[in-house]
């Protein structure tokens, strides 16, 4: 069985495609036979398509900026070029999507449908940079696969359990009815990193209380208590919480309306502040790149040093607040580029939670982990670095759609 997956983000357009047989799920994922990445954030606007096979990378340049024809071109290389490695796209059984935004109504996987198209058209004015970018995956798989089957995985749907205390936010209670609530994100790689975490230790998932800390370049933290998402950071959109690459996370809402009144600033010029000019970027001035954060750190950068304090401030804090709402830990879980790569951070959260008896094996934080408990012999809860993989996840949903 051929399975596709399309993971499209603002300014990229991940894919991969997954071959499986036998009867059941590897318990590990298994390499993709294709990877394809086009990266549309390149300065005249025509993407760079990477393609790997076997271990092998090829680099395009599109021959047009437009997203379709860059699809296109994209999926022609599975049969096409130098390494194709299937006969005919026909060879694909299901195809599988990342969608960003799946509102109150779509809390599961679910097969597209014009009526689906709508609903990710319309949620867009909640996901603006994404939504619009997974329809037309959604679209160029419908053009050059005609009616395959196509399903889309929602990020919200993990955190669609959470109770009311925690979603509903306290504003006149008709905007709850209208739809302004906490939907949360990432859901696919909290939800699957959950799943990994109770896998490693060796406990079934449905006992266990995990705080996850997705730090990317968005950033947010999930409670999950018996395999169920109870409490998020991110919120009504992807910009509360955690401070991130290039988004505030929480702020007090009076700086808008002290914006707004003194500065005569318009939405889209908030929405620019807040969403693309502030976090790690914002603070240092330099970048959003943790990497490139600390090097300017190791030469003196006073501002890349305070950047990296506040996010490690704000880090603990809701690390805090999700172990308020568990009443308890069981693993405290690191992923994502931050998560996964970045041991002084995972050293400088854990360390507020000393005093509860965590601790890290500094030796085994710092060597490179994957997949493994970090903690010390002696921690009172273990801290495991956990390599998410939403394309896998993805995958393994498509499987059980196929078959079912
Ligand atoms: P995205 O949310 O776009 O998928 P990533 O998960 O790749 O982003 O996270 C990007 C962040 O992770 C950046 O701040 C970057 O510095 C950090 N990061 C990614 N890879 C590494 C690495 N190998 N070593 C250290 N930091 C990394």
């Amino acid at each position: 069985m051929k399975i596709l997956v399309l993971n499209a983000g603002s300014s990229s357009q991940k894919s991969c495609l997954y071959q499986l047989s036998g009867e059941t799920l590897p318990e590990q994922s298994p390499k993709p036979l294709w990877e394809a990445n086009i990266d549309w954030s390149v300065a005249n606007g025509r993407g760079v398509l990477k393609v790997k096979v076997q271990g092998a990378t090829q680099e395009t340049k599109l021959e047009s900026d437009d997203r379709h024809q860059g699809m296109a071109q994209m999926l022609d290389t599975l049969t096409q070029g130098e390494t194709p490695v299937l006969d005919q796209l026909s060879e694909i059984d299901i195809v599988g999507h990342r969608v960003v935004h799946g509102g109150q109504d779509y809390t599961q996987p679910t097969l597209v449908t014009p009526e689906v198209k709508e609903a990710i058209a319309r949620l867009s004015t909640l996901a603006p940079a994404h939504n619009p970018a997974n329809l037309e995956g959604i679209e160029a798989i419908e053009q050059v696969l005609g009616d395959i089957p196509q399903l889309v995985v929602f990020d919200t749907a993990f955190h669609s359990k959470i109770p009311l205390e925690a979603a509903v936010y306290p504003i006149p209670y008709e905007w709850f009815e209208k739809g302004i609530r906490r939907y949360g994100f990432h859901g696919i790689s909290h939800q699957y990193c959950a799943e990994r975490s109770a896998q490693i230790l060796g406990k079934p998932l449905d006992s266990l209380k995990i705080i996850t800390c997705h730090l990317g370049n968005g950033c947010s933290l999930a409670a999950i208590k018996d395999g169920v998402s109870i409490d998020t950071t991110m919120g009504f959109t992807p910009l509360e919480g955690l401070m991130m690459g290039n988004r505030s996370g929480s702020i007090d809402p009076a700086i808008l309306i002290y914006w707004m009144r003194e500065y005569d600033l318009d939405a889209a010029q908030l929405d620019e502040m807040l969403n693309k000019a502030s976090g790690f970027k914002g603070v240092s001035g330099i970048s959003a790149d943790l990497r490139t954060i600390q090097e300017a750190i190791a030469q003196g950068n006073k501002r890349a040093q305070l950047a990296l304090e506040i996010f490690i401030h704000r880090l603990r804090a809701l690390i805090g607040a999700m172990l308020a709402s568990l009443g308890g830990l069981d693993a405290l879980v690191f992923t994502a580029g931050i998560g996964e790569n970045n041991p002084e951070v995972r050293q400088k959260a854990c360390e507020a939670f000393e005093f509860l008896g965590v601790k890290l094996d500094l030796e085994k934080n710092s060597s490179s982990p994957v997949n493994l408990d970090v903690a010390s012999h002696d921690s009172t809860v273990p801290v495991l670095v956990v390599h998410t993989e939403e394309d896998w996840a993805i995958a393994r949903q498509c499987w059980h759609q196929y078959r079912s």
